[in-house]
C-alpha cells in the first residue's frame, strides 16, 4: 500500500506516478500547509487558484474512485507525519518539484526517514527531461535559446516540411511579432470561466485568513480545473490566436489580455500538457484558421522560451537567486503594490497585477522590468514582487525571466544586452504616452518622461560594461553627441526623477 503526495502545482492524471497506482489499494495525499502559502505574501488570486485547483481534484479523484487524504495544517512536515501514523503508511510517491527550496525541504524531510521507503521520479509538466540539461546547457558554450528551438522543433517533429525545413522558410518569425497598436484596434473578450461553488469557497476562506495580501480577489476567474482550462485553450485558438503574431509586442491600457492567451497559470499548474497546446496551436496553422506568424509565435514561447527558462534555473539554482552583477540595490517604491504613480505605463502595468495578478510579456520586460533596472532596484526585491504578485509565478519561471532576461542581473546569461529603453520604445509599442501626466517629447525638465532621464544615466552608469558591447554602440554614440548643456540638464532631470521616486511622488 502506497501513499501518492502530491503538490499543488502537480494536480494531473499525467503525473508520471498515476501509471503505478493502484485506486484499489493506495492513497493519494494533498496538503494544503500554511507555511507554504506564507514563504511570501502572495496574492490572493495566487492562493485562491492553488487551493482551488487542489479541491476540484480532490473532488475529481474521488469521484474516478481514489481514496484521498485532504489535509489542512501548519506544515507539510506534520501534516505527513500525521498522514504516516493514521494510514500506517509504508511507501510514499512524490513528484520531484522543479521549485528548488520545496525539493530541498523535501530532501531533508526524507533524510529524516527511517521507517517509510520515499521513492521520487521527475514530475511531468515539461518537454525536456532534467537529466538532458546537462548536455543542453554546457558550462564552455555561449547559452541561446533559438538553437535549442530549432532543436525541439525537429524532436517533436512541430511546424516542420516533409524534409524536416521550418514551414515558411524560418525557424523564427519574430520580426513579424512586433507591429505596434493601430488606432481602434481591439480583441474579443476571454471566455474566462464562471467561479464555481468550491471557488467562492475557497475565496472566502483566503479573505478570512489572509487578510494582509495585497491583491483584489472579486475578479478572479482563471480555470481551476482541466475541463475549465482546455475551454479556455479552445476559446484562445479560435478568438484569439490569429493576431496573437502581430500584436504580441503591443500595450494597449486597461486591456492587459489583447490577444494573449493567459494559458501560463493553467500551464504551470498542470491543468494543461504543454505538448497538447503546441498540437492545438499547430492544427489551427493546418486549419487555414490561423497565420504562421500567430502560430510559431506562440509556439516559440512555449517549446522554446518556456523550456528554456527552466533548463536555465535547473541549472544554476541555488546561487541563481542572489546574482546581481549591475550592483543594484535600490529599494521597491510602494507604488508597486498600490499602482499610484503618476506614469502611465507604470500605473496601468502594475494596476493589472493588482487587479488580475497579470500583465502581458511586454508589460512585464518593456515596462516594469525595463523600469526596474534604469532605476537600480535590487534585483531581488524586484523578482520576489514578481514572485508574490503574479498568477502564473513559480519560483523556476520567475528567477531567470526577471533576474536574468528582465534585469540583466546574471550578467547576461540569457541576452547580449540588457532590454533597456528608453519612454521612445513604449511610446512606439502602446497607446500610453497620450494620456501621461509626462510629456514623451520632453528629454528634460519637470514634465519630461522619466524613462528617458532614468536611461541615459543607466548608460552612464554602466558603460565601462557596456560601451564595446557591438549591440549598444549606438547608444552610447547619442550619449556621446549631447552637448554640454544636455548633459547638465539630464543631470538636473534625472536628480529630479529619483527626488520623486523617493518622495513618492513620481
Ligand atoms: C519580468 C518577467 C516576469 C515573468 N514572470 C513569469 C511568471 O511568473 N510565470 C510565467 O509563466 N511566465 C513569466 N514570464 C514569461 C511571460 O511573460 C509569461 O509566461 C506570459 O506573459 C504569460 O501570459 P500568457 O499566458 O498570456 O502568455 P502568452 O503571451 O499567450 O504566451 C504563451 C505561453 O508561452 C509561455 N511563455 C511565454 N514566454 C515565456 C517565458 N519567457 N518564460 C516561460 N514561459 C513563457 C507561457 O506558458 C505562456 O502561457 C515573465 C516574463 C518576464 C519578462
Ligand atoms: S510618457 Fe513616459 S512615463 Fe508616460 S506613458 Fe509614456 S513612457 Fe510611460
Amino acid at each position: 500500500m502506497a501513499t501518492l503526495w502530491l503538490l499543488g502545482s502537480q494536480c494531473s492524471f499525467r503525473q508520471p506516478w498515476f501509471e503505478e497506482i493502484d485506486k484499489k489499494k493506495d492513497h493519494i495525499l494533498l496538503i494544503e500547509a500554511r507555511s507554504r502559502s506564507t514563504w511570501q505574501q502572495y496574492h490572493k488570486q495566487k492562493l485562491v487558484l492553488v487551493f482551488s485547483i487542489m479541491r476540484h481534484f480532490k473532488a475529481e479523484l474521488e469521484e474516478a474512485g481514489f481514496s484521498v487524504d485532504y489535509r489542512q495544517g501548519d506544515s507539510f512536515e506534520e501534516e505527513l507525519q500525521k498522514h504516516i501514523n493514521q494510514y500506517k503508511a509504508k511507501e510514499i510517491l512524490i513528484h520531484q518539484p522543479s521549485d528548488h527550496r520545496m525539493e530541498r525541504q523535501i530532501h531533508s524531510w526524507k533524510n529524516k526517514q527511517k521507517d517509510v521507503d520515499i521513492r521520487m521520479q521527475e514530475e511531468g509538466g515539461f518537454l525536456i527531461g532534467r537529466p538532458e540539461w546537462e548536455d543542453l546547457l554546457p558550462d564552455n558554450q555561449k547559452w541561446q535559446m533559438d538553437k535549442l528551438y530549432r532543436k525541439f522543433r525537429t524532436r517533436f517533429d512541430v511546424l516542420l516540411t516533409n524534409e524536416g525545413k521550418p514551414l515558411g522558410g524560418k525557424w523564427s518569425l519574430d520580426a513579424e511579432n512586433r507591429k505596434p497598436p493601430k488606432k481602434g484596434l481591439d480583441f474579443p473578450a476571454p471566455a474566462w470561466p464562471d467561479q464555481t461553488t468550491i471557488t467562492k469557497e475557497v475565496i472566502a476562506d483566503v479573505e478570512q485568513h489572509y487578510t494582509e495580501n495585497y491583491g483584489s480577489i472579486d475578479s478572479f476567474r482563471y480555470p481551476v480545473t482541466a475541463d475549465q482550462a482546455e475551454a479556455f485553450l479552445e476559446d484562445f485558438i479560435k478568438h484569439r490566436l490569429p493576431t496573437f503574431g502581430d500584436y504580441q509586442d503591443a500595450m494597449i491600457p486597461k486591456d492587459p489580455f489583447m490577444s494573449h492567451s493567459m494559458l501560463s497559470a493553467s500551464i504551470n499548474m498542470n491543468l494543461l500538457d504543454p505538448l497538447d497546446v503546441i498540437r492545438r496551436a499547430e492544427e489551427a496553422y493546418e486549419d487555414g484558421h490561423a497565420p504562421l506568424n500567430a502560430v510559431e509565435g506562440f509556439i516559440r514561447q512555449i517549446l522554446g522560451w518556456r523550456e528554456y527558462i527552466r533548463g536555465i534555473y535547473l541549472r544554476k539554482m541555488p546561487e541563481y537567486r542572489n546574482v546581481n552583477e549591475l550592483d543594484h540595490h535600490r529599494d521597491l517604491p510602494d507604488f508597486f503594490w498600490t499602482g499610484e504613480t503618476k506614469m502611465h505605463c507604470m500605473q496601468d502595468s502594475i494596476g493589472s497585477v493588482i487587479e488580475h495578478g497579470y500583465s502581458h510579456h511586454i508589460q512585464r520586460l518593456m515596462v516594469i522590468g525595463n523600469f526596474s533596472v534604469l532605476a537600480g532596484f535590487s534585483p531581488q526585491q524586484v523578482s520576489d514582487w514578481f514572485n508574490e504578485m503574479y498568477i502564473d509565478a513559480l519560483d523556476w519561471v520567475v528567477l531567470p525571466n526577471v533576474l536574468g532576461m528582465a534585469l540583466y542581473a546574471d550578467g547576461g546569461l540569457m541576452s547580449t544586452k540588457p532590454y533597456v529603453s528608453s519612454g521612445n520604445y513604449i511610446h512606439k509599442m502602446s497607446r500610453y504616452c497620450g494620456d501621461c501626466e509626462y510629456s514623451v517629447k520632453d528629454k528634460y525638465g519637470e514634465t519630461a518622461c522619466p524613462f528617458h532621464s532614468l536611461y541615459w544615466d543607466f548608460l552612464e552608469r554602466q558603460r565601462s560594461r557596456f560601451e564595446e558591447n557591438p549591440r549598444m554602440k549606438v547608444m552610447f554614440k547619442h550619449l556621446d553627441n549631447r552637448s554640454e548643456e544636455q548633459v547638465q540638464q539630464q543631470k538636473e532631470t534625472v536628480d529630479l526623477v529619483f527626488d520623486r521616486l523617493k518622495k513618492g511622488e513620481l
